[in-house]
């Protein structure tokens, strides 16, 4: 996993290769019927054919006799392309039906291009070079893993109904085909490590960065939410003399915000106001120093409440 850090960043790689050319010829396409999709079929193509645009004229002609979503391809090139050659809910003409059914009525399906050089002997590739193909299959899959997550997103479907065509054949709703099976293992990939590493991709979605203007409104929110009287009875005598000595003011409709964070700001004005009452109420008499016992008072105050 951690080509991806999220969810997020999976959809843009996905929509950052990603090209719509719909295949308006294919009869498929033509067809326009919908689907309200609940999974997906991956397939590869089946044969050694690289190249995206040459599997999408295959497809795009009256009588092709198939029709997918989307084109996966030229990983031989760079780090490949998603062609969306079809909407994503049209109904596509993937992996046939099987004993129960088809998926094709579920589930979008799309091709992924396989790199050249290798034959096939029925369902099984022939003279396949793992090395040489590495750079090939490690870009193929980082956008299949893409792909994959995008259509969950935008579709709403579980990892779980992510499939194969093979698995299609296996539960009974599709032909049987080896796709992509037959593939995947020769560099220590299968489908069930598609559908855990789309999983771990959505997983984290919950755990994408909070941006400073979010952590902004949020913190607003909260310092709003603490503009109430919530407190505890210990402090009941300090609250009362509090509001009875207009020491607090309170919010003046009764809310005093107990719970909430004193700033330095209001401290300082807090200790000021004090210190102008003590004066206030300190009967003028011989050579009595007002200010020095008001600042003497209010320096055990904050002595106090440094010992807090
Ligand atoms: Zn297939």
């Amino acid at each position: 996993m951690a080509e991806f850090k999220n969810a997020a960043e999976a959809v843009k790689y996905a929509e950052s290769h990603m090209v719509v050319q719909y295949a308006t010829n294919n009869d498929c396409y033509k067809a326009g019927c919908n689907i309200s999709p609940n999974g997906c079929v991956n397939h590869s193509i089946g044969v050694a054919q690289p190249n995206a645009n040459s599997v999408y004229n295959l497809m795009n002609r009256s009588g092709a006799g198939w029709g997918v979503n989307a084109i996966l391809g030229d990983f031989h090139l760079g780090e490949g392309k998603i062609i969306l050659c079809m909407p994503m809910k049209r109904r596509p003409w993937g992996c046939a039906s099987g004993k129960n059914g088809s998926w094709n009525d579920s589930r979008i399906q799309w091709e992924v291009c396989e790199p050249a050089g290798h034959t096939y002997a029925g369902g099984t590739m022939v003279n396949y070079n793992v090395s040489k193909n590495s750079t090939y299959f490690n870009r193929m899959w980082k956008l299949l893993v893409a792909w994959n997550v995008y259509c969950c997103v935008k579709l709403g479907y579980d990892s779980k109904t992510i499939a194969d065509h093979a698995e299609s054949y296996k539960s009974g709703y599709g032909s049987n085909h080896s796709d992509m099976g037959q593939w995947l293992p020769k560099h220590g990939k299968s489908m069930d490590a598609l559908r855990k590493e789309v999983q771990a991709i959505l997983n984290s979605k919950e755990e994408e960065e909070v941006t400073q203007a979010e952590f902004d409104k949020m913190f607003d929110a909260h310092m709003s939410a603490l503009r109430n009287n919530n407190c505890s009875s210990n402090s009941e005598a300090a609250r009362k003399w509090a509001v009875n000595t207009g020491v607090c003011a309170g919010y003046g409709n009764g809310v005093y915000g107990w719970p909430a964070f004193v700033t330095r700001e209001q401290m300082v004005q807090f200790l000021y106001n004090l210190n102008e009452k003590i004066i206030e109420k300190i009967p003028s008499a011989g050579n009595i120093d007002k200010e020095a016992i008001a600042k003497d008072v209010i320096k055990s105050i904050a002595d106090a409440l440094q010992e807090v």
